[in-house]
């Protein structure tokens, strides 16, 4: 059947009191925006503790279950039959007419659910449940009821209009963009960033993000890679400024001034000096990297303790601890994994040494940025300067 609303359910923990109106306001705003990209109109708005859609007449409904299973703060989407109150008698022959068309074949068990949130209602919950269930078995005879385990759950919610369904979509769960301040992503075309940035929009926070490159030893398609990237990123999170650094000239200076075997470390203290910078002025409460523990030489202790040196902000790692596998996993299901793998060159691949060191001493490695001190700033100051900005949605 085409439906004509959605129950959007989303988890209550921890939303009490005022956060609660935040919380629902926020998911609300994200709902309305994912949808403008829909076809069809959509009414949506909040009405005692729940968040309702109503569609009008003609809507893409695939291409809505595939927005709002982007929406954080979303734990199930319900298609569902929003109504009016016009007895009980009535409402039966409709949750009667609802079960037809949504099941051909009535060899299932199920229970009915009822929810009574305003007691004016000539039925109780448990009153309803039992009645209703009467009529499904009347009119379906194949039916059985199973309290415990059904096949089928028939909710009915009477409120200020009455809502039905039966079925539920997972949503992705999570906090809803936009009630958790801002942050600053620095990504890259692999694998790791992407999904770093979608765990912590996860929790709330919107992203914005930096890329270094470095033409002409990196290309325009490893550029438009890490934008496709930042869209795919941009589903889930919403618009996300996108600041495209060029880092040849500093990569290029710290290739010629200081020892090779210490160019990624030093590279990736200048990584997070410049995203920081962008950070700042852009009101973002910290930083979020890619890196997982002994990844690669750049990811020991000792050089996530060397790179995290030059940062003011907090650095959030959300893949601290998981295994590649488990980062592959989470990027199969966002949808980034088969772009993030696309062989294009990475800036940090063509300046690499053959033997990095892996357990770097700040004081050298300090020691040896001096080298640059004579460059460095202005460096620096033509880097922010010829940075640019694309606007990600
Ligand atoms: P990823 O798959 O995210 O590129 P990686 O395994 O290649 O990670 P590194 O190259 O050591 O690991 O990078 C560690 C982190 O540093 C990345 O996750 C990302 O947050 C950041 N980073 C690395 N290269 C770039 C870049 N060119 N632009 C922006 N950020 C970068
Ligand atoms: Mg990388």
């Amino acid at each position: 059947m085409l439906y004509r609303a959605f129950v959007i359910k989303y988890a209550e923990i921890g939303i009490k009191g005022k956060n609660r109106y935040v919380f629902e306001d926020a998911l609300v705003r994200r709902i309305k925006s994912v949808l403008e990209d829909v076809e069809g109109t959509f009414d949506v708005y909040k009405q005692q503790g729940r968040v309702f859609i109503k569609t009008g007449l003609d809507y893409d409904y695939d291409e809505t279950i595939d927005a709002l299973t982007k929406v954080f703060g979303i734990t199930g989407i319900c298609p569902a039959v929003i109504t009016e109150d016009n007895g009980f008698d009535d409402l039966a022959k409709e949750i009667v007419e609802f079960i037809d068309q949504e099941y051909e074949d009535k060899n299932f068990t199920f229970k009915v659910k009822a929810k009574r949130a305003r007691k004016d209602y000539p039925l109780d919950s448990m009153e309803l449940n039992a009645a209703l269930g009467e009529k499904l078995l009347e009119a379906y005879p194949t039916l059985k009821v199973d309290v415990h385990n059904p096949d089928v759950m028939i909710h009915v919610e009477i409120r200020e209009s009455i809502n039905y369904y039966s079925k539920e979509i997972e949503g992705p769960k999570g906090m809803p963009v936009g009630t958790a301040g801002k942050a600053m992503l620095l990504l890259s075309g692999g694998i790791d960033s992407p999904v770093a940035g979608y765990m912590i929009a996860k929790r709330g926070v919107q992203l914005e993000a930096t890329y270094f490159h470095a033409p002409p030893y990196t290309s325009e398609r490893a550029k438009q890679k890490v934008i496709d990237l930042a869209k795919t990123v941009a589903k889930y999170a919403g618009p996300i400024k996108l600041n495209i650094v060029n880092f040849t000239d500093i990569q290029l200076a710290i290739y010629e001034k200081c020892p090779h075997d210490e160019l990624t470390i030093i590279m990736r203290r200048y990584m997070m000096m410049i995203a920081e910078h962008f950070a700042m002025e852009d009101n973002c409460l910290g930083l979020i990297t890619g890196e997982s523990i002994g990844q690669v030489a750049s990811q020991t202790m000792q050089s996530l303790f060397t790179t995290n040196e030059v940062c003011n902000l907090p650095v959030y790692r959300p893949l601290i601890g998981f295994d590649k596998q488990e980062i592959i996993k989470v990027s199969e299901q966002i949808d980034t994994y088969e772009t993030s793998i696309l062989p294009y060159e990475d800036c940090c691949t063509i300046f690499v040494a053959k033997h990095p060191v892996t357990k770097p001493k700040l004081d050298r490695i300090k020691k040896s940025e001096t080298k640059l001190s004579e460059v460095i700033d202005e460096l620096l100051e033509e880097a922010y300067k010829t940075t640019e900005v694309i606007e990600v949605r």
